[in-house]
């Protein structure tokens, strides 16, 4: 079955879309099936399950992590996330940027839009988007790489709120590149899980986040 859902979503995805397989609460030897399929990218959200999965999975596997993470539990996500998507304030931004000069590392980061209706989804507004990028233009944060953007749209059946969300975060997007010329590395839009993935595409997505549409649903 994982098998045949990755095949699915990679047939329709176009070239230069990178599909992350979103292994929460998955156990590992559900994980190996998707990895014996061929997928090499996983993203956790949470620290200690992250670091408990990445030793039992094969050393090529590409880890993101996509959830929050309390500052003290940045040691165990740091060291093997290749990418954090979930970057959503400032406190965190700024234990990260310390957490990689105490390291010698520079951490890839996508900034964490607040984007969906719910209260619960973190992130930044556009206000604090352009703030950090405006202090990193000028040299902060020099132990992390911005990527781009992240964004959950809003929980919902009305396609046209999601549409509406998927537009806000395009739109942000462009015009950060459009502020931000010399930030070249700021190509990542990161949006489209599996409910909605295939909109997400229309609007440019980079990045899918997809767990339920390949493994199937989480036990909690
Ligand atoms: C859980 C989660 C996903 C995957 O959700 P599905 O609906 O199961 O595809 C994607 N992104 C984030 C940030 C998540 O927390």
């Amino acid at each position: 079955m994982i098998q045949e859902n990755l095949a699915r979503i990679r047939g329709a995805l176009p070239e230069g879309v990178k599909l992350v397989a979103v292994s929460k609460f998955h156990p590992v030897e559900t994980m190996m099936e998707a990895y014996e399929a061929g997928q090499r990218c996983f993203a956790e959200n949470r620290p200690q399950e992250f670091c408990a999965k990445v030793p039992r999975m094969p050393s090529d596997v590409e880890w993101h992590f996509t959830g929050h993470i309390q500052t003290n539990k940045l040691k165990l996500v740091l060291p093997y996330a290749r990418l954090v998507q979930s970057v959503d304030s400032l406190r965190l931004l700024q234990a990260i940027d310390r957490w990689g000069a105490a390291n010698d590392k520079t951490i890839n980061a996508l900034l964490q839009f607040h984007l969906g209706a719910e209260e619960t989804k973190g992130g930044f507004d556009e206000v604090g988007i352009v703030s950090v990028l405006r202090e990193y233009a000028d040299g902060a944060y020099g132990h992390v790489r911005f990527r781009g953007l992240m964004g959950m749209a809003t929980f919902t059946d009305d396609e046209s709120v999601i549409r509406s969300d998927f537009a806000r975060i395009r739109d942000l997007k462009q015009r950060m590149n459009a502020a931000f010329p010399q930030l070249s590395d700021f190509t990542e839009l990161s949006i489209g899980m599996s409910g909605d993935w295939r909109i997400a595409l229309e609007y440019g997505a980079t990045i899918i986040r997809i767990g339920t549409a390949i493994f199937g649903h989480r036990q909690y």
